[in-house]
Parts: structure tokens; sequence; C-alpha cells
């Protein structure tokens, strides 16, 4: 466990804060001395995570009216809930509109303490994998959007920066997994390690890899980083894939 006090006396919030990348993400700022709140959808998710937390649906505006008014003012915004689906409008709900909507609805706030964004996008963002157009382009428009954003909040003192990461062993991979399972005939672990075999560092990262990297980016010593995606993938993307021929 990291234990620091970077972010004593900072509120943070952090989307689909009550499972997986975003559980970490939030302790990994509660650790640093950081008041957290985290959001999502299902209450008994948020409140077994034992932080302070709004029920909040980040695609619905009224629910979004109810964390404004539970949380007024914050210094970091995490952008981590996501869903993966196979329709684009729920992609772009969750990975495009409300990040925006959540930016806009803190704006004031962000300025005013000269705060910072983090968006949680994916190397999906980047590069092309099957039977993913519709979360791969909600995730590039994110990377996208970032810039945008940083250009529009730089000016007025705030960052805006993506971390994009590869495999994380959380539940939406595990998710994912069961379709190498059934393909291939091996358990959880046995899915993961083929999902990684080709990476340079062979193995999916944990969630407490991209929290360390989300607490970077938002603490001082990013304070000339803005408009960047950091890429967190054990290497996948370096990888020439025609070339494993030859290993
Ligand atoms: P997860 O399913 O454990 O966490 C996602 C969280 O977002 C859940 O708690 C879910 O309830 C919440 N959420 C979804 N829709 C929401 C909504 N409309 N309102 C509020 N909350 C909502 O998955 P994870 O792997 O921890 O994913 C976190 C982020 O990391 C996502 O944006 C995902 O796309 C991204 N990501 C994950 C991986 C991976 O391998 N796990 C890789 C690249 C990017």
């Amino acid at each position: 466990m990291t234990t620091g006090d970077r972010f004593t006396g900072k509120q943070v919030l952090v989307t689909g804060g009550g499972s997986g990348i975003g559980l970490a993400i939030a302790q990994r700022f509660v650790d640093e001395g950081a008041s957290v709140t985290i959001t999502g959808r299902r209450e008994e998710t948020l409140r077994a995570a034992g932080l302070p937390y709004v029920v909040c649906d980040i695609t619905n505006e009224q629910d979004r009216a109810s964390l404004a008014a539970a949380l007024p003012a914050v210094d970091v915004v995490v952008n981590n809930a996501g869903i993966f689906s196979d329709n684009w409008l729920e992609n772009a709900g969750v990975h495009v509109d409300a990040p925006l909507a959540l930016v806009r609805l803190y704006e004031d706030s962000l300025v005013q303490r000269g705060g910072s964004v983090i968006n949680i996008a994916s190397v999906g963002g980047l590069v092309a994998v099957p039977n993913a157009a519709a979360y791969s382009a909600s995730k590039a428009a994110l990377i996208m959007m970032t810039r945008s954003l940083a250009v529009d909040l730089g000016p007025r003192g705030v960052r805006v920066n993506a971390v994009s990461p590869g495999w994380v062993r959380t539940p939406m991979a595990d998710d994912e997994m069961s379709v190498i399972m059934e393909r291939v005939g091996v358990d959880l672990e046995g899915a993961y390690a083929v999902a990684t075999k080709n990476l340079p560092l062979r193995r999916p990262s944990s969630p407490d890899e991209i929290a360390g990297v989300v607490a970077f980016l938002a603490c001082a010593d990013a304070s000339f980083i803005t408009g960047s995606n950091i890429v967190v993938d054990g290497g996948s993307l370096v990888v020439d894939v025609g070339m494993l021929a030859f290993e």
C-alpha cells in the first residue's frame, strides 16, 4: 500500500468507483490524503466499497444534478465509469457524453481550485481490436475530447489528461475473458494468459498499476502535463503482430 499526503485537503470524484479500476483509484487517493466520493449505479456495490458515495447513473441528467447537490465542488474528476457494449449510443453515452457533462458540471470549481480531470480511455481507442467497433470508437472520442478540453481549460489553470489501459484484471475484463474461456477451453487464469501471451510483460495489469498513474497525473509532479494520453498496457502497442511469426 502506498501512503502519503500528496492529496491532503483535495476533494476527488471517481465515477464507477465501486469496482475494478475505479475502486483502486479511489483507494489510492484516500491513502494519499484526499477526500474521495465515488459514484455508481449499484448502491450495494458502492456501500461495500466503504467510501463516501452518491448513487448516480452518470448518463442521467437528474442523477448528475443530485450529485452536484451532494458534492458541489471538486479538485479532481476521474471519469472512469465504463461499459463494454456493441451499442454505439450506450458506449458514447457513458464514455463521451457523461464525462463531458461532468466536466461542465464541475468546471467552475475546477477553475477556482486549479484542478485536474483524468479520463480513463483504453488502448482500444488507439488501435483496432476485434468485435469492439462501438466501444473503441467511443474511447477514441474520449481521447480526442481530452485534448480539446485541455486546450479549452488550460488557459484557466485546469489540466485534462487520459490514461489508456491495456488488459486489467477487473470484473469487466473477467467478463470479456469468457469468450476465450469458451473458445479455447481454459479457465479464467488460462484466458488471461492467452490474452496477454504476446505482450512484452506477458501479464495483465492490476487495478493498482493504473491507479498509480492516475494519481501521478493528478499530483503536482505532473503540473506541466495536459492533453496527454498515458498508455499503461504492458507494452502491447509496441508489438508488430506480423513479426511475431519470427519469435
Ligand atoms: P468495472 O466493470 O469493474 O468498472 C466499471 C464501473 O463503471 C462499474 O462500477 C460500473 O457500474 C460503472 N458504470 C458503468 N456505467 C455507469 C453509469 N452509466 N453510471 C455510473 N457508473 C457506471 O470495469 P473496469 O475494468 O474497472 O473499467 C473501468 C474503466 O477502465 C472503464 O472505462 C473501462 O472501459 C476502462 N478499461 C478497462 C480495461 C480492462 O481491461 N479492465 C481496459 C481498458 C480500459
